[in-house]
């Protein structure tokens, strides 16, 4: 049985393990490991210069290791501040800029915060500024996806369907579907192999062709009623569990990357990468 299946796997930033501090360090390290994506951070801030951003994207086609970004923490789109939007304007509209002059094709956002906002005013507010920001990425041609993540905390815009839904209104946002987030933020369970191929169906039915190029965050995740406390490292509290998933990817024709933001990002990553290249010389 043979079904086209590649699924990319990388860490969110530079390798514990690599000698060098740079991002473009941190790309060829990845290749060294045998990994075919990287999430270079801008979570605080985005510093990188554009020489610095074409030697990156030079190595990457060299190495055809996949390049996507995490945007700055500080973004609050759904914010009644004028210097906090125009911030996380800026914010954004720079992460999508770098991340495409390095060669990337996605920056991961967390949108917002509720506040005071009822969840619709907070999606009308976070969906026309959405739009600002892709017409502006639009008009400068630069290609680079607004990727809407679904984050882990109940006070925090941007559950499933709230991401699921931008993406459908907006031709530029391609969802980020953080894994540990649904579990911590009780958007979506997910314990079993039904679950994740519930999962899929869900992602098809609404983003149709996004399971052939899907963009996942993976870890496991430490938890209260409010949502996310922490990332935990694979194999800790098996919330959520990898191996289901592995198997899910590993039997269908679905594609994409996984970025793993744990504590032993790296390791976990080659860990879920050769899990599913045990399962797929099964087939
Ligand atoms: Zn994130």
């Amino acid at each position: 049985m043979s079904i086209e299946s590649l699924i990319r796997f990388g860490p969110a930033g530079i390798p514990i393990q690599c000698k060098g501090t740079s991002t473009l360090d941190g790309v060829r390290c990845c290749a060294e490991l045998g990994l075919q994506a990287m999430e270079m951070q801008f979570v605080r801030g985005v510093r990188m210069k554009e020489e610095q951003a074409a030697e990156i994207k030079k190595a990457a086609t060299e190495l055809d290791m996949s390049l996507s970004s995490h945007a700055p923490y500080f973004i609050n789109l759904c914010s009644n501040k004028e210097e906090t939007i125009k911030n996380s304007f800026k914010y954004i509209y720079d992460a999508a800029r770098m991340t495409y002059l390095a060669g990337g094709s996605i920056t991961a956002i967390h949108p917002g915060y509720y506040q005071e906002l009822s969840k619709e005013e907070a999606y009308k507010i976070a969906k026309k500024r959405f739009e600002e920001i892709a017409e502006k990425l639009k008009q400068e041609k630069i290609k680079c996806f607004l990727g809407a993540e679904n984050v882990g905390k109940k006070s925090q815009f941007g559950g499933l369907e709230e991401v699921l839904r931008l993406a459908n209104e907006i031709d530029l946002i391609k969802p980020v579907i953080d894994c540990s987030h649904l579990v911590a933020r009780q958007d979506f369970p997910l314990k079993t192999e039904l679950d994740y191929q519930k999962l899929f169906a869900l992602l098809e039915k609404q983003l149709g062709d996004y399971v052939r190029h899907f963009h996942f965050q993976f870890q496991e995740v430490n938890y209260t009623d409010k949502g996310e406390r922490n990332h935990l490292a694979l194999g800790t509290n098996n919330e959520p569990p990898y191996k289901p998933l592995i198997k899910v990817l590993a039997e269908n024709g679905y594609s994409g990357t996984i970025i793993c933001e744990s504590p032993k990002q790296e390791f976990d990553a080659l860990k879920m990468q050769e899990e599913f290249y045990r399962l797929r010389k099964k087939l």
